[in-house]
């Protein structure tokens, strides 16, 4: 069984709501395009810091601090 498709699409690179009969004209907006990154980034940072502190507190992460500060000159 197919589902019926949406009639709006979000543009895979801008994020924006695309209808379907436009989409092949549709141009993605240089603003949105930014905004849209900027925005994936900022997911990006966020995750990338829960995971960084998640590790920092586990037991491998702890170990890695603690080598790396005896490394040190
Ligand atoms: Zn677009």
């Amino acid at each position: 069984m197919l589902l019926p498709e949406p009639r709006h699409m979000p543009c895979p690179e801008c994020g924006a709501s695309v209808d379907r009969p436009a989409r092949a004209a549709h141009t993605c907006d240089r603003e949105h395009l930014g905004r849209f990154r900027f925005f994936q980034l900022r997911d990006e940072v966020a995750a990338f810091e829960d995971e960084l502190a998640a590790y920092l507190d586990s037991a491998h992460g702890r170990f890695a601090v603690w080598d790396a500060q005896r490394a040190r000159p």
